[in-house]
């Protein structure tokens, strides 16, 4: 039939039709990731730029010779053991579709849970000051400004090109009350009193063996690792914290289920007060707040 030559590559085969490669690429992923299937399909919707429902609905589509190109090639990336969210770009989050790349850590649905605490302490009528350390993609700050518009919100990151990414995410989601600010924890921040301070900071313990298999390896070491026993970058932001916490401000952080019981000690020791721990969707103790009622200026209350 003259109609069928349209479709024939003419230096190789025929290319198949996208339900016969979405079968070949999840029988190729089979050994090599647990959801194969959803892996090849994600992966073949982003290249024809199609919702997954339309793979189903209309397997004989045949490919063009550029995008059959490009399925094989993220097949073979994702078969080397890149993480989705990377070969996609994007990752939901909260109630935002969020850019990401390897600059920045894959948004976890845990961190949902910071989220969660963090409307809670901030009310939403009132305007509030916030001030997230370590923000990656920017899941935190622009979730929580998309949720509260009279919130004022200064997102750092040591990285510039995570801010590049978070940036972005502002604007694709809208929110303008955002600033962003490259600096090392608390170093760059300028002189002022925040009325919550929040963080996933990275936690892991240098020698944990998580660092070396699936997803994580590929992600940025400095957003995960921190110290021996993972706790350093924790134990820095709650000391340095209280010179930024305004009388009765909160902070608020997430850690590895392990670290409640220490951090909890360590926020008593440094005089936070209302110390309150709650776990994930999975059951484990992910995320930690207390309240700071003092002010560094009294001597009541030891600073750093
Ligand atoms: N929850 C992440 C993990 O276990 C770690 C994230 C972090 O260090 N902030 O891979």
């Amino acid at each position: 039939m003259a109609n069928s030559r349209v479709y024939e590559n003419p230096c190789s085969a025929p290319l198949p039709s996208i339900g016969a490669a979405l079968e070949e690429a999840a029988a190729q992923l089979d050994s090599k990731s647990q959801s194969a299937r959803l892996d090849a399909e994600i992966l073949l919707g982003r290249v024809l730029g199609k919702e997954r429902s339309f793979l189903r609905a209309w397997p004989e589509t045949r490919f063009d010779n550029v995008q059959a190109d490009r399925y094989r090639e993220l097949i073979e990336s994702r078969k080397n053991g890149m993480p989705i969210a990377y070969l996609t770009g994007y990752r939901e989050f909260w109630s935002g579709n969020f850019k990401v790349g390897p600059d920045v850590l894959i948004p976890r649905p845990e961190t949902e849970l910071l989220v969660e605490m963090a409307l809670e302490i901030i009310p939403s009528e009132r305007p509030m000051a916030i001030l997230e350390l370590g923000t990656g993609s920017g899941i935190i700050a622009v979730s929580l400004a998309m949720e509260r518009p009279g919130a004022s919100i200064l997102a750092t990151d040591i990285s510039s090109a995570a801010l590049d990414i978070a940036r972005r995410n502002a604007a694709r989601h809208r929110v303008d009350h955002v600033q962003f600010l490259n600096s090392d924890w608390f170093e760059s921040i300028p002189d002022a009193e925040y009325d919550l301070i929040i963080s996933n900071p990275p936690y892991v313990a240098a020698g944990d063996p998580h660092l070396v298999q699936g997803d994580v390896v590929f992600e940025p070491e400095i957003a995960l690792k921190s110290g021996p026993s993972g706790m350093n970058a924790l134990e820095s932001i709650a000391d340095q914290a209280r010179r930024w916490l305004g009388p009765g401000g909160h902070l608020l952080l997430e850690h590895g289920h392990h670290q409640a019981g220490d951090l909890s000690l360590m926020l008593r020791r440094f005089g936070y007060r209302d110390i309150d721990t709650r776990s994930d969707l999975q059951g484990h103790p992910r995320a930690t707040q207390s309240l700071w009622p003092g002010n560094c200026r009294d001597s009541e209350f030891l600073c750093p």
